[in-house]
């Protein structure tokens, strides 16, 4: 959600300058009072030292004399005596009268100015500022220090009357898992009858700007019931302890207007993983926070109706505490648009503008490859702007063609869009995996492959459904899977005869799988059943030890390059034989960006009926 918010400096840096001013209190003071020490001597010294001349100023005062030796290092004092020609020595020895010898501080003084007086700044700013918070948090009225009690914590309930799914364009498979939610908060009562309980937390994940926030709007507005929503950041900013009583108000408030949808945006804000925090006192606040959201979650039964949609892009780095089973527990991606998508999206956001006939989406769409929704949304404005800069109020093609360059060329930098180039050799890469796949009879069938780059940082993704759970695989299965992930890179050679990067992730998962045939599972001619390697635990990364000599070992090393090699040559051989399948695939995938296992298929198959 774009709000806009008043720019607060961080706590840290009001803190700061507290410590600066004490800082700046015990430099000045320090020297001064250090110099400031009083030697006491008897009358005589002061006599002897007046002969020798070693006087430099003096102050005669009822109580006391005050003075320094010549050089000034040093300030004694002794008591004053009767004795009137000491003005007239003093003047002989070249005393000075004039100035005042520096009064030492007196203790007192010296720890009001060093101690207390720095404390009492620090706690007035202290209060200054969490009175400002308060205000900025909402009520403002309720004088509270130090996050003690009630918070005023404002929740933004929204009218969400506006947001429907059919707002969103695109997104299907998000629409879809998230429809349930909504057919859940129509009718409880079904659930609550089954036994089914609705799952609290679910994270949305995806690339800023992909409709997240759309989404979750969509679906209070879909139920009709009301919206909160907050930004993970909001909890960490506020002053200590607030975070923590935040989140209970929050839920609090959830609670009362169940059924509701609570929305929490940009949730690696607070949900990071608690081991990787650096820092102390502002990663302490972020734990509190997270450990009050943990308990809230954990405290409410499935059926209150209160359904928390959080929105992240970096799923991997949060707390696994809160992706457990009972909080956000189910993951719906969200992620950048394809070509259909982006032209859906550009249509909704167009609507709001007055077109010329000649704009052709499409080709605006195919334009904005990578482009996320909301620079789809920006690319209309922009292009309505120029519209208008040139005395149209109607929005020609050039105009959108020109935007997209405007705000393309801001996100391509940070994007790292694809090449047209890369692009094709990312389709024909993909395509050869799953080509490889489905002319082995035993492999599974593709179920969806897209280019558009993924959250997770892969280029190309292909989403392979096994039919019916497999516990066990043939020997004949495994190779073919092996031949599988090698046909990335056999595409690539058969089609421009160079090879990329992009196959590292294929070459360790080949890699992994040839050698456990042959040290684990027993499928080679020469160690038959023998376990080279036993794998230390299953369920933590599965870590292997070697359990046998150095010349088997050698003697494995090449056993698994030869088995790789071999799948390697037989998926190269699949390709060249398909060559004109693999072209037709690979060209469709290049032009949509995504391709379904049935389309997949239909092509295929096309080819081989005629
Ligand atoms: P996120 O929460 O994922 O960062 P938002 O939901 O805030 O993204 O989207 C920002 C803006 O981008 C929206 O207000 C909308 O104008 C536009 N937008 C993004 N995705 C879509 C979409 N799928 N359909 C229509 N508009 C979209
Ligand atoms: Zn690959």
């Amino acid at each position: 959600m774009k709000e806009v918010k008043s720019p607060r400096k961080p706590l840290l840096y009001y803190y700061s300058i507290a410590l600066l001013i004490i800082l700046l209190f015990n430099l000045l003071l320090a020297p001064m009072l250090s110099q400031s020490r009083v030697v006491e001597v008897d009358y005589g010294t002061f006599m002897d030292m007046i002969e020798e001349g070693n006087i430099g100023a003096v102050q005669v005062e009822d109580t006391q004399i005050l003075f320094t030796d010549k050089e000034e290092t040093t300030v004694y004092q002794t008591g004053p005596m009767e004795d009137p020609t000491l003005t007239q020595r003093l003047h002989d020895a070249g005393a000075e009268f004039e100035r005042v010898v520096e009064q030492p501080m007196s203790p007192l003084l010296s720890l009001l100015l060093t101690v207390i007086l720095p404390i009492l700044i620090f706690i007035g700013l202290g209060q200054y500022m969490s009175k400002k918070l308060m205000e900025q948090a909402g009520g403002g009225k309720n004088s509270m220090a130090f996050g003690v009690g009630k918070s005023n914590a404002k929740i933004y309930v929204q009218s969400t009357q506006g947001i429907r799914f059919s707002d969103v364009a695109g997104e299907d498979e998000a629409k879809e898992s998230l429809q349930e939610i909504v057919d859940y908060l129509h009718n409880p009562g079904k659930y609550a009858e089954a036994g089914a309980s609705m799952p609290k937390g679910i994270l949305l994940v995806g690339p800023p700007g992909t409709g997240k926030t759309m989404l979750a709007k969509a679906v209070a507005g879909e139920s009709g019931v009301p919206f909160f929503s907050i930004s993970g950041s909001e909890f960490v900013e506020m002053f200590v302890g607030m975070g923590a009583s935040k989140v209970r108000d929050l839920f609090r408030q959830a609670k009362e207007k169940a059924p509701c949808i609570v929305f929490i945006d940009e949730i690696d804000a607070i949900g990071q993983k608690r081991s990787s925090g650096s820092g102390y006192g502002g990663n302490d606040e972020r734990e509190q926070t997270l450990n009050q959201l943990l308990t809230e979650m954990d405290g409410f039964e499935g059926n209150t109706g209160v359904i928390i949609l959080a929105a992240t892009n970096r799923p991997e780095s949060l707390d696994p505490a809160l992706t457990r089973p009972g909080r956000f527990d189910r993951r719906v991606p969200v992620e950048l648009p394809d070509l259909q998508g982006r032209e859906a999206i550009l249509k909704v956001h167009a609507k709001k503008i007055k077109t010329a006939e000649d704009v052709d989406f499409h080709t605006i769409a195919r334009m904005a490859a990578g482009a996320s929704g909301a620079e789809l949304a920006n690319i209309i404005n922009e292009a309505a702007l120029r519209a208008v800069r040139s005395g149209r109020i109607i929005v020609n093609q050039a105009d959108l063609e020109e935007s997209i360059e405007v705000v393309i060329a801001g996100y391509q930098k940070k994007n790292a869009v694809l090449s047209d180039q890369e692009k094709r050799v990312v389709a024909y890469h993909e395509i050869g995996h799953a080509l490889v796949a489905a002319m082995q009879s035993n492999s599974a069938p593709v179920q969806k492959i897209t280019i558009i780059p993924r959250t997770s940082g892969a280029l190309g993704y292909t989403m392979q459904v096994e039919t019916g759970d497999k516990y066990l695989m043939t020997r004949e299965e495994i190779e073919n899977k092996i031949a599988t992930y090698t046909g990335g890179r056999a595409a690539e050679e058969v089609a421009f005869g160079q090879i990329t990067t992009g196959a590292s992730n294929d070459i360790e998962q080949a890699t992994k799988l040839a050698r456990a045939m042959i040290s684990r599972y027993g499928m080679s001619d020469q160690f038959d059943m023998v376990a080279m390697e036993t794998v230390n635990n299953q369920y933590l990364g599965g870590d292997t030890s070697l359990a046998c000599s150095p010349d088997t070992q050698k003697e494995i090393d090449r056993r698994v390059v030869e088995l790789v090699k071999s799948q390697h040559e037989k998926a190269r051989k699949i390709l060249e034989e398909n060559r004109a399948k693999l072209d037709e695939l690979a060209g469709f995938l290049y032009e949509k960006e995504t391709i379904t296992g049935e389309e997949f298929m239909e092509i295929l198959r096309g080819g081989e009926a005629q």
